[in-house]
């Protein structure tokens, strides 16, 4: 096979599903079938499949100049969209930093955070804390930062690893007594290592690719007192929670603070195109200011900023803002919560919920084998990962494709022995 695709053992050649054309949340198939896609491929495609307010504007970009280097020179949709996105973000997060890719955002966040303590006069703040569960994307930095996994067990040999913590139990609604013993875990970590520690970086209120684990909002307030306290920068990797899909815009506000660098990307494009941003606080953008290029950020991916991202960006946004996309995901949050209460099996450990995601975890990730086929079969686009079943669908889904899409995980269940 020429084409090699991601996270596959390529030895397996069995044909694909062609994709032909797409139309909402509708995924059309060259053999005729459609899929209602349950999972708006890997988060990104908020708006559906051929938006045509996106598609317009994104014509009339190319129309004009379809890319043009953000160095050296500059342009209109890239300085709108850095304007737009210090408005919509956690209050401080004041300039953004364009990239590619998530992965890409994260390293260039865990580069901020790096040089930031050099540039300052430290050393030796070298090392960082994530959290055990944690993806944070395929680059090595990013993959040291994520937890061991099928991702990266090929490189296990050589990741520098920093410090791990566990997920902060007792899920969404945790009793403050117990964020506060993962607090305290914290806490001692920082009191005997912060001189080592330059950054913690965390995917606020939702593991995502790590399966699915919502944790308190408590925690993210206590890490951004501790962060302080001990002179650590606190990075939001929102990559798959930004752009509304827990609830609000951005997930750090279930904790109503401000991250020091904010990574966001997926939806941000909303599957049109490729695109990461990294956002920093003030504190951090003025640790770079020097003469010269040594306290600069010497980071510039070739497409950074490209036009028709940035256009891609700003409409998606606004179509986010004019039609209260906030409000549809409250409505799709209440059907998962309302359906979910009525899928029951002993196979089932836990059922978690916040915003538009909705996850099943099974007892085996043996219970999930042939579920994409099946779902298939039904008319349904899913993905399990793992033993974890999930959607995150487009927020223009109805209600009658989102029945359905739960409707196809709720007869697998029931037939799981
Ligand atoms: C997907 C993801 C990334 C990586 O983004 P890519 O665009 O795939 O490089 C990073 N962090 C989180 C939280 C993600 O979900």
């Amino acid at each position: 096979m020429k084409l090699w695709y991601p996270y596959k053992q390529m030895k397996n050649t069995e044909p694909l599903p062609l994709m032909q054309s797409g139309q909402g949340t509708k995924m059309h198939l060259a053999d005729g079938r459609t899929l209602i896609d349950g999972i708006s491929s890997w988060w990104a495609v908020i708006h559906g499949y051929n938006h045509p307010v996106i598609n317009e504007a994104l014509i009339r970009q190319i129309n004009s100049f379809s890319h043009v280097m953000l160095g050296g020179i500059t342009h209109n949709p890239a300085m709108a969209l850095a304007e737009k996105l210090c408005e919509i973000t956690p209050a401080g997060l004041n300039h953004v930093f364009f990239s590619d890719s998530g992965s890409v955002g994260v390293e260039v966040a865990l580069k901020m955070a790096l040089q930031y303590w050099k540039n300052e006069g430290f050393t030796g703040k070298h090392k960082i804390i994530s959290l055990k569960n944690g993806y944070h994307g395929d680059t090595f930095k990013a993959m040291e930062v994520s937890d061991d996994s099928d991702f990266s067990n090929a490189f296990a040999d050589v990741l520098n690893r920093g410090f791990f913590l566990d997920t902060p139990a007792g899920g969404f609604n945790a009793a403050p007594a117990t964020v506060q013993q993962d607090a305290d875990k914290l806490e001692e970590l920082l009191r005997n290592h912060s001189s080592e520690i330059a950054c913690f970086i965390l995917e606020p209120v939702v593991q995502c690719a790590g399966g699915f684990r919502i944790y308190s909002p408590l925690y993210l307030k206590a890490a951004r007192e501790l962060c302080d306290k001990y002179n650590v920068l606190l990075i939001f990797d929102e990559v798959a929670t930004g752009f509304g899909r827990t609830g609000k815009m951005f997930a750090a506000e279930h904790a109503g603070i401000s991250p020091d660098i904010m990574i966001i990307g997926k939806a941000m494009t909303a599957g049109y195109i490729g695109h990461a941003a990294t956002l920093s606080n003030t504190r951090v953008f003025n640790g770079f200011l020097g003469d010269g290029y040594s306290k600069a950020l010497m980071h510039g991916p070739t497409f950074m900023g490209n036009p028709l991202a940035c256009t891609v960006a700003l409409t998606s946004i606004s179509v986010i803002e004019q039609e209260n996309y906030l409000s549809k995901i409250k409505r799709i949050e209440a059907i998962i919560r309302e359906q979910f209460a009525d899928i029951n099996s002993p196979a089932i450990t836990e059922k978690r919920i916040v915003g538009a995601i909705g996850a099943i975890e099974v007892q085996h990730e043996d219970m999930m084998a042939g579920f994409k086929a099946f779902a298939m079969d039904k008319g349904v686009w899913l993905r399990p990962i793992g033993k974890v079943v999930y959607l995150m669908p487009a927020y223009i889904i109805s209600e009658e494709e989102l029945l359905k899409v739960i409707s196809v995980i709720k007869e697998w269940i029931s037939k799981i022995r």
